[in-house]
């Protein structure tokens, strides 16, 4: 391997899921990246870690499974893979998730066969995911360049120089130069985001307003008592962690049921293997009570009617038009790296921890306290390079926070 990808297989271990002496280690990887998989297993068992387990994904034996599998085997998340995955989040496992999909991989697969599985195994996995999303575990999602992704990024060259170019992109915004200084540079691009947090934070405010000539005017109120988050977390337990490698946006929590007006996304979509384009969401009362698309609207619905809470939001993200990734002007079909170039809003499930005390509260006490919860969380862009976000305090004063696009703080 390269000194690129080495010192990169290192930022993921040792700072992103920031693995610990004694503690186990579940690794997320397409068999295709078998040899970065190795290298994260061997410098986690250098730091001392107990185990180290891999769970291989495979973009074709998924499309085959899709396309070809008894059609009741989507209705049903099997008890051994619950256990699997919530046994090891119950024991403090981290967790290390390495993304390469083909961000069409399902497109031409029954809708219905996908929403079904998203449903059963949404459900299924309920309590894994929540304690991910209180923190209870270390978690970090990279992403690995492979062949049919670079060659939807960058369509007009031949594959390989696609694939050397994406791997390129990646790791620029990772800040990976081979010279082994990219923690520390985290760390500075960490210290400069938490800034971010604070003045936020200090605004108490109760709702954003956003404007563009996309067409987006949507004012959305923020949680009482929420926090903004920035540039990584801790577990429960204290332990230091960067949720997503790369990550420029500042986030907190919507308060459910607050919000008004239209949403145009700006960018498109890569959705349980299929690329939905043209999103407009019209919200009334906090609820996504119009959608549609110009591509990929079924699979946009679908998503939409998983559940109750699907069709409410459960985060607000700031993101300025002149970060890194916005500046290399490309579109990643891939939203760990399209998220982190615009705005955005996620709907479905809040983060408990974008509220004060809310890693602490039940299910219950949290929904009380306004977060929404769902069994999906998708992250869609809004953010564009003349986007205003005008925040209201709660005497009634306006903050002007985003102007064309950026920060004016
Ligand atoms: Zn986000
Ligand atoms: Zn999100």
């Amino acid at each position: 391997m390269t000194d690129k990808l080495q010192e990169y297989a290192r930022l993921l271990v040792a700072f992103g899921v920031n693995v610990q002496r004694g503690q186990k280690l579940v690794i997320t990887c397409a068999v295709d990246h078998a040899v970065f998989a190795r290298a994260c297993m061997a410098i986690a068992y250098e730091r001392g870690c107990a185990e180290v387990i891999l769970n291989w994904t495979d973009d074709d034996c998924a499309r085959q499974r899709y396309l070809k599998a008894d059609d009741k085997v989507f209705d049903v998340c099997p008890e051994w893979r619950v256990r699997y995955f919530t046994d090891y989040a119950k024991e403090g496992c981290a967790f290390l998730y390495l993304l390469s999909e083909d961000p069409q991989n399902l497109l031409g697969v029954d809708p219905g066969r996908i929403a079904r599985a998203t449903k059963s195994s949404g459900e299924a996995l309920r309590e894994y995911r929540e304690l991910r999303m209180k923190n209870e575990n270390a978690w970090t999602i990279g992403a690995l360049a492979s062949t049919k992704w670079a060659a939807m990024v960058f369509p007009d060259l031949p594959a390989a120089e696609a694939e050397a170019l994406l791997w390129e992109r990646i790791f620029a915004a990772v800040r990976v130069n081979g010279d082994g200084s990219a923690v520390e540079a985290w760390r500075a691009h960490a210290a400069k985001l938490k800034e971010r947090v604070k003045i936020l934070n200090d605004y108490r405010f109760k709702s954003l307003h956003y404007q563009n000539a996309l067409g987006t005017d949507f004012v959305i109120e923020l949680a009482e008592n929420h926090l903004w988050e920035a540039g990584g977390d801790k577990t429960t337990g204290g332990v230091p962690f960067m949720p997503n490698l790369p990550t420029e946006e500042v986030f907190t929590a919507p308060k459910r049921g607050g919000g008004s007006g239209l949403i145009v996304a700006s960018m498109p979509l890569s959705l349980h293997g299929n690329v939905i384009e043209g999103i407009r969401f019209v919200v009334r009362d906090g609820r996504i009570v119009e959608a549609t698309a110009q591509k990929g609207e079924e699979t946009l619905r679908n998503a939409l009617a998983v559940d109750e809470g699907a069709s409410y939001f459960g985060e607000i993200a700031l993101v300025p038009y002149d970060s890194p990734i916005s500046r290399s002007n490309t579109l990643y079909y891939e939203t760990l790296f399209d998220e982190n170039a615009a705005c955005h809003f996620a709907f479905g499930e809040a983060y408990p921890t974008n509220i004060e005390g809310g890693a602490d509260m039940s299910k219950d006490e949290r929904i009380a306290a306004g977060l929404n919860d769902s069994i999906m969380h998708v992250d869609f862009m809004v953010g564009t390079a003349d986007l205003s976000v005008v925040g209201t305090r709660a005497d009634g004063t306006e903050v002007v926070v985003m102007q064309d696009g950026n920060f004016v703080f």
